[in-house]
């Protein structure tokens, strides 16, 4: 069981900056999402954790001491590197016990922790089979097993299902998320898939280039991206990004989207130039009577929804309806906004305006 704090953490290699200054805390008992796309950083983050890569700069506490300089033998910590990695020649109990031999817990004693965790993995019955002819699911528990073993503080995995295919690697997401429930271990768990983080994860950090772009639970981070770059990477299809010239000044609650005026969140904060209407598709309704305008372009059928896109002034915006509403390509339509819903983002740097909607997730600056 730990608290893991992330201060201000940053690692060169040479030139290249990785990880540039990430801020973050890890609560006791936390299933918490390292995410962002290939080379962002995450897993240079992770083994910096671990002990595994020393920071350049910043510090690292584990239950609230300082740990950065540490090696990753004296942080007490399970990294399951990568899940099929099992001694061959051994069974399946001589692989889970190893680490206990190796740090020379008695034959007994260790047998004991053994049976313990093949009984919360459910593998009880193979543990004297060896590792060889193991399906692909099981070879993944007997490597848990020999993570859990230790009863470390904390789990660290960086993309333990991304060699999987899809059916299974929803169960064992769903096995992993249920063990992790059941043991209360912290654990940090590295991913590319917004998907898996949103499903699997209570809290996740978004990162990009290095940066820490946002950090929060995942409704949070759906709803009240703090940067078009979330905006973008959070959700199926994403949230739509409507780019227009204008002002909006601290108090204003409607935005000139092209000549229409569109309610928008109470503004906390004002912007002017380059700015960015983000709505996810869900909130945009076909209203006859609406004063913008889009024209359909194209509907795909997805069951109880479908996604209608439609090309605007501002671009196409995708429409996530109801799959019994009927649209016709090339009819022309107006189009609502939830109001309650919407973000907007100076276009410079993508940072999200603070609003009366978001301000409890962005803070209040
Ligand atoms: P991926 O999912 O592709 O592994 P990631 O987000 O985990 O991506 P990292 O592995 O942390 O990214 O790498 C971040 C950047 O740092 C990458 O551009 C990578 O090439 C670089 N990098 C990582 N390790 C080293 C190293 N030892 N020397 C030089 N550059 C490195």
């Amino acid at each position: 069981m730990a608290q893991i704090r992330i201060n201000n953490l940053r690692k060169e290699f040479g030139a290249f900056t990785a990880v540039r200054s990430s801020t973050f805390t890890i609560e006791d008992g936390e299933f918490f999402m390292l995410l962002g796309p290939s080379g962002c950083g995450k897993t240079t983050t992770l083994r910096m954790m671990a002990g595994l890569e020393l920071p350049t700069a910043g510090e690292i506490y584990i239950d609230g001491e300082e740990v950065a300089q540490k090696r990753a033998s004296q942080r007490d910590i399970a990294f399951v590197f990568q899940m099929f990695a099992l001694y061959p020649h051994m069974t399946v109990g001589g692989n889970i016990g190893y680490p206990l031999r190796s740090q020379g817990m008695s034959r007994a004693d260790t047998k004991a922790r053994v049976m313990e965790v093949a009984k919360i993995l459910g593998i009880e019955t193979m543990l004297a089979k060896p590792v060889g002819g193991l399906s692909s699911g099981d070879r993944q528990r007997v490597a848990l097993g020999r993570a859990i073993v230790r009863r470390p503080k904390a789990f660290f995995m960086d993309e333990p299902l991304g060699a999987l295919d899809a059916e299974f690697r929803e169960h064992m997401a769903e096995e992993l998320r249920a063990l992790h429930d059941r043991m209360g271990a912290t654990t940090v768990y590295v991913t590319h898939d917004q998907l898996e983080a949103m499903q699997m994860g209570d809290k996740i950090v978004v990162m990009n280039h290095g940066v820490v772009e946002q950090f929060g639970v995942p409704q949070d981070i759906y709803d009240w991206p703090a940067t078009l770059f979330v905006a973008n990477f959070i959700g199926s299809p994403p949230m739509n990004v409507l780019r227009f010239p204008g002002t909006v000044a601290a108090g204003d609650s409607r935005i000139d989207l092209g000549g229409v005026p569109v309610d928008v969140p109470v503004t906390r904060e004002g912007a002017s130039g380059d700015l960015v209407l983000g709505v996810r598709p869900e909130h945009v309704r076909l209203d006859d009577g609406a004063q913008y305008r889009g024209e359909v372009i194209a509907a795909e059928y997805l069951g109880t929804t479908q996604i209608v896109t439609l090309r605007t002034p501002h671009g196409e915006v995708k429409a996530r309806l109801a799959s019994d509403r009927v649209v016709r390509p090339g009819e022309t339509t107006g189009l609502g906004f939830d109001a309650r819903t919407l973000t907007v983002f100076r276009g410079t740097d993508g940072a999200a305006l603070r609003s009366a909607a978001n301000e409890r997730v962005l803070g209040h600056g």
